[in-house]
């Protein structure tokens, strides 16, 4: 079989990394996560102090920044900016804001849209992101937008966050994730929407094991495997 794509967009919290992520070891390809790329560029904004909402500022210094993706033996992405491997770095929960700020920037997004699309076209792929099936990978071979309720998002975040060590409030995480729904979806530039050929698959009430054979199932389909 020639590579196929799979596109999976949705609201952050919504379980795509996870489920991608155990998607892709199932189905033998490589899971890209696109938020990653977003982050690193937000962290190299945080580091020289620029403000993330200033399109001029961030456009003017990305001539500056080399952002690349490499893959370790367990299959996990690592993000090297710059030659340096920030793949923990980007997580801490500030790099959120700076990534969602950075990426409403029309110039970011066209930085890096050819290095998402030269892995599309390189490998078979699960790529999880905002605007996959809509921007990236128009012709995805399936598109699933994956959404849950705000709430049991949030809910999902502050557990997560706990397991990692890093705990803090859920309303505070609630309040982070309306803002940076609400931002994602508004922008101008490739806003979080769902593809009018993309599955919708609400997560809300249904657990980890049933949400992954459900997303099976509509991949299955769609390759016609
Ligand atoms: O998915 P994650 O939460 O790591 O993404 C961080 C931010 O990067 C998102 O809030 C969104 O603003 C941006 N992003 C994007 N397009 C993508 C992936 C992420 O705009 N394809």
């Amino acid at each position: 079989m020639k590579n196929y794509s799979i596109a999976v967009d949705g609201p952050s919290g919504a379980g795509k990394s996870t489920l991608a992520k155990a998607i892709a070891a199932e189905l033998n390809i490589l899971y890209v996560d696109t938020g990653a790329i977003y982050r690193s560029i937000g962290l190299y904004v945080q580091r020289q102090g620029i403000d993330p909402k200033d399109g001029d500022a961030v456009t003017a210094i990305l001539p500056e920044i080399h952002v690349d993706m490499v893959y370790s033996d367990d299959g996990l992405q690592h993000m090297l900016l710059n030659g340096e491997d920030v793949t923990k770095e980007i997580r801490l929960p500030e790099i959120s804001m700076y990534a969602s700020a950075v990426s409403a920037i029309p110039a970011v997004r066209s930085f890096l849209l050819e290095m998402q699309r030269e892995m599309a076209h390189s490998h078979s792929v699960i790529m999880d992101g905002r605007d996959i099936g809509t921007v990236v990978l128009p012709n995805a071979d399936v598109k699933i937008f994956l959404t849950a309720d705000v709430d049991k998002r949030a809910r999902r975040r502050v557990k997560e966050l706990t397991e990692r060590g890093t705990p803090r409030p859920f309303e505070e995480v609630l309040d982070e994730m309306r803002r940076r729904d609400w931002a994602d979806s508004h922008r101008a530039a490739a806003p979080l929407r769902a593809a009018e050929d993309a599955v919708l698959v609400d997560t809300s009430e249904i657990d980890f094991e049933e949400s992954k054979e459900r997303l099976l199932e509509v991949i299955r389909r769609g390759l016609a495997l």
